[in-house]
């Protein structure tokens, strides 16, 4: 991830202020995390051998709080990039309204290159060496690249043994087993389903069968096309890191996962036919185009060659800043990652309520209630990006901002405390 995503998210934030009513105090106390930390942690390899890693833990504010966000175990980790991702978690939570402000945490190492007991180590002493500033009402961790269930069960369990008490809340995405929630794994495809459905014509223009491009047939992606050929679209090509695939009358996705589980490419597929140029399938023409991928898949290069109606974010920062401006003048609508992928946060967070309440969710309330929070939030967005005639990423951002300018406020003002104020 280069520098520049900070830069991108900022640029977001500047493009959303002059929208936002959102004091000068609060807007300057979000100019900077509210802690960082860097740590090194040491394991001993299977071959005896010691090897020390760098590891990161970023609170970027918790005013409204504690905070949310991911650890990423991948070689490109570092505070730039951690920065950024509590930089826009922040936002992330602000929007979906959920209790919690914004953290993001990461070890610069590569977990294809270690074994299962390897990587089992890394888990358990990142959490001990950020024990002191994590906990249930101060930060709380979830999965990210490279992380899962698995190094979650380790660390709620080493965090346990720190602490020499069962928290459970301290971290989210964990194993059923260990006070998980259902339907974790497919929060991010379910809640970006919803987004789309209740964003309905605004992004198919009405067309029958719209057709969906997905780059990234992932945990996300691939999840997402099955939601949406079952209500009717028409997923006419699909691509992962090796091969993209095509149909213009559309896809059998479910052979094509079939076949993605049992050989872990799209490659020789089943059905349609492969492409000759993977990245052609970012420039079909087609209703919607979701990256689900990875970042900065849309950029000023080929921005231009975008022939979608809508393009739903629900990889992290796909579309850059300057593609965003492309995109826009060219009246195609986007749809922002801290809307459409938030459906994985706001499920984190049943996951944190479950755990401090010592209960267990099924199925259908997770369901509902991700189903009420995504549509709710997506209408109170669409509604301010028509009242004020604001691309729907700007609106987004500025029902964020002001959620946290208001809480910020609330903490006391130079209003407040100015000229020597008597209260009342
Ligand atoms: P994943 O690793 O399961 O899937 C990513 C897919 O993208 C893989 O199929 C991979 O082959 C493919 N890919 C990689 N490079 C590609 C390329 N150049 N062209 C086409 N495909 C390529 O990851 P995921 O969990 O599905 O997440 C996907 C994106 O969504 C990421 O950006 C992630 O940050 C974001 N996201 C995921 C969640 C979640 O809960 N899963 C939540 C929020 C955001």
């Amino acid at each position: 991830m280069s520098p520049s995503l900070l830069d991108d998210a900022r640029r977001r934030l500047e493009m959303a202020r002059p929208e936002a009513e959102i004091s000068d105090e609060a807007w300057a106390r979000l100019a900077m995390p509210r802690s960082t930390l860097k740590v090194s942690i040491p394991i001993r390899r299977d071959d005896g051998s010691l090897a020390v890693y760098a590891g990161y833990r970023v609170r970027y504010d918790s005013t409204r709080g504690p905070a949310k966000g991911g650890i990423r175990f991948h070689p490109d980790v570092g505070v730039d990039e951690t920065t950024t991702l509590a930089f826009w978690m922040t936002f992330k939570t602000a929007l979906m309204d959920l209790p919690f402000g914004g953290g993001k945490g990461g070890v610069a190492v590569n977990p294809k290159e270690l074994s299962v007991a390897e990587i089992e180590r890394i888990s358990r002493a990142y959490i001990a060496a950020v024990a002191d500033t994590i906990g249930p009402d101060v930060d709380v961790p979830a999965p990210d690249v490279g992380t899962g269930e698995l190094e979650m069960g380790w660390m709620v369990d080493e965090y346990a043994k720190i602490r020499r008490q069962s928290l459970p809340a301290v971290i989210t995405g964990k194993p059923l087993a260990l006070g998980g929630i259902p339907g974790r794994s497919s929060a991010t495809s379910d809640g970006a389903f919803h987004v789309i459905q209740a964003l309905g014509e605004r992004l198919t223009g009405g067309a029958e069968a719209p057709r969906v491009v997905i780059q990234g047939f992932g945990n996300a992606g691939a999840q997402l096309a099955s939601l949406l050929v079952d209500a009717g679209y028409r997923v006419i090509a699909v691509s992962d890191s090796r091969a993209a695939v095509h149909d213009p009358n559309g896809l059998d996705v479910a052979k094509l996962r079939k076949h993605k589980d049992e050989t872990g490419a799209l490659t020789d597929p089943p059905v349609g036919r492969e492409m000759d140029d993977p990245a052609e399938l970012l420039t079909l023409e087609t209703e919607l185009l979701v990256p689900a991928a990875l970042q900065g898949a849309i950029h000023k290069d080929n921005a231009w060659e975008i022939q979608a109606r809508a393009v739903v974010e629900v990889a992290n920062g796909p579309v850059t800043a300057t593609a965003d401006d492309i995109l826009d003048e060219r009246g195609i609508e986007i749809v922002p990652d801290i809307l459409a992928n938030a459906g994985g946060v706001t499920v984190s967070w049943f996951e944190w309520v479950q755990n401090r309440q010592g209960d267990r969710w099924k199925p259908d309330r997770v369901a509902q209630r991700l189903e009420e929070r995504m549509v709710a939030e997506t209408e109170r967005v669409a509604r301010l990006a028509e009242d004020r005639g604001i691309p729907l990423r700007t609106a987004a951002w500025v029902l964020a901002l002001e959620r946290l300018g208001e809480a910020m406020d609330a903490t006391g003002t130079e209003r407040l405390y100015g000229g020597g104020g008597k209260k009342g």
